[in-house]
């Protein structure tokens, strides 16, 4: 039988990497896991957790608008943007830090550098190899750029958490998950926000109501969101860049952000020369066990753009641990998967759209509820909230909860687990609200919507 340096050796030391390296130690393997850059990945050091904070920040606009009319004086209120991003990093950099120690606690050994696969059981840092008797693959992605002209002048979600200054005038090109909740960021920190979207709403591939509404909340709120339009090249000019549209006009910004998707990192990695199969996106094409077309080799996260959120590829890691070094088999399961956009408003989605749901389904019911929270009441502030819920009209179990509005993504936590247990509308009926909140409206939702939506589509 042969003998390996290791059991395990993981390439990339991001959210799944880290959590299926630790799992498959505490199983008793000897495991080593590498990274390029800093260890924690694109959610820790680039993404979820940076913007998290950011967004935070951002939202002590409002509250101090509202406050007056709450009987508080607050006067010569001023926003430093260098201490947010300051305290954003320092937060990152403890994070960073406890990474490495549960690494260190967990046992698994850390190599620094770029990894290189040479055959289903060796992998070449600089000019060492290491040879393990599986392989795990969770390299994440990367912002992708379109191939237009000036594209050099534009930044990505990497460079928009570490700008030296806020710009004046942000424009932003797409409008999925980055573009909208960097949109809020900025638009409530001071800058004027543009999104340059080619279809008519945000968010492609959620529910339509959602995107119709999040649209015309962030419009109310002062974003500027410019549909039906293409984007030909950038310039630049003296005092910042001109975006060049394809109606032949073109939008002045001190700062211009591609929000246009992410790739799988797996160029260079040696994935062909090894024999495993990427999909036409670039991705590795997995089995319901995460392992890969070579029997040895696994692989998790944004690499095999499946769901690519971070408690998704943790998910994904951990069952690949337990299986594989734990004796149990687990599968991980893709189905009613929540989350949530950071926008302003946030959204907070679980399950089917309404047109999936449909399609999938035939017959189902919809309620929507929309309404101005209690606190807008006093504020005047006139922001809305709003709950979709659709259901299975055959068997009355909630299928997909759709929220927008203040404090949504804490509120559906809860609601997905009532998804997966398969709950009924009957059962969210017979559940008793807590007055006076938001929630409430969850399971106080009486009148089926009739066929034509009220909003948008
Ligand atoms: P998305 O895939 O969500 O959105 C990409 C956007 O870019 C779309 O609006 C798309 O427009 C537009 N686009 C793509 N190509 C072009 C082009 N050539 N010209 C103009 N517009 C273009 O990508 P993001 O970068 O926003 O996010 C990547 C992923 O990261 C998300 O899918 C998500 O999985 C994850 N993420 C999750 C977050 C969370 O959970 N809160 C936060 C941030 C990221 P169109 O619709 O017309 O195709």
């Amino acid at each position: 039988m042969a003998t390996y340096d290791f059991d395990l050796f993981t390439i990339g030391a991001g959210s799944g990497g880290v959590a299926a390296s630790r799992r498959a130690a505490a199983h008793g393997a000897r495991v080593a896991i590498c990274e390029e850059s800093r260890v924690g990945g694109t959610c820790v050091i680039r993404g979820c957790v940076p913007k998290k904070l950011l967004v935070y920040g951002s939202r002590y606009r409002d509250e101090l608008d509202d406050a007056a009319a709450f009987g508080w004086t607050i006067e010569n209120a001023t926003f430093d943007w260098s201490a947010l991003v300051a305290a954003k990093s320092k937060e990152v950099d403890r994070l960073n830090g406890i990474y490495l120690r549960m690494l260190r606690d967990a046992g698994v050994t850390l190599v620094e550098g770029r990894a290189t696969l040479i055959d289903a059981h060796t992998v070449r840092i600089a000019d060492r190899t290491y040879t393990a008797e599986r392989i795990l693959l969770a390299t994440g992605g990367h912002p992708v750029v379109p191939d237009l002209s000036g594209r050099e002048h534009g930044i990505t979600s990497n460079e928009a958490l570490e700008l030296d200054r806020l710009p004046r005038r942000l424009a932003i090109i797409g409008g999925g998950y980055i573009a909208v909740e960097l949109a809020g960021v900025f638009h409530s920190l001071g800058s004027e926000v543009t999104i340059l979207i080619r279809g008519r709403t945000v968010l492609r591939g959620f529910d339509e109501d959602i995107r119709a509404f999040l649209t015309s909340e962030m419009v109310k709120r002062g974003i500027r969101v410019r549909p039906d339009t293409r984007v030909r090249d950038i310039e630049k000019r003296p005092e910042g860049f001109d975006v060049m549209l394809d109606q032949s006009d073109c939008l002045a910004a001190d700062a211009v952000l591609f929000a246009t998707g992410r790739a799988p990192n797996t160029r260079g990695l040696g994935l062909d020369e090894v024999g495993i199969r990427v999909d036409d996106a670039g991705a590795i094409v997995v089995d319901s066990a995460s392992q890969t077309s070579v029997e040895s080799v696994y692989a998790v996260g944004d690499c095999t753009n499946r769901i690519n959120l971070t408690p998704v590829a943790i998910a994904e890691g951990r069952a690949f641990a337990d299986s594989v070094f734990g004796g149990r088999s687990v599968v991980m399961s893709h189905e009613n998967v929540p989350s949530a956009v950071f926008s302003q408003p946030p959204v907070a989605t679980v399950g089917l759209s309404e047109s999936n749901a449909r399609d999938a389904l035939g017959d189902v019911d919809v309620y929507v509820t929309t309404f101005r929270p209690l606190k807008h009441a006093v504020t005047g502030r006139e922001e809305r909230t709003m709950m979709k819920l659709v259901i299975d009209r055959a068997s009355d179990r909630v299928v997909g909860a759709h929220l927008v509005g203040p404090d949504t993504p804490e509120m559906l936590q809860g609601i997905a687990i009532a998804i997966r247990c398969g709950a009924t509308k009957a059962q969210f009926d017979a559940t008793v609200g807590i007055h006076p909140t938001a929630a409430e409206e969850l399971v106080t939702m009486r009148d089926k919507r009739p066929t034509r939506p009220p909003y948008g589509g």
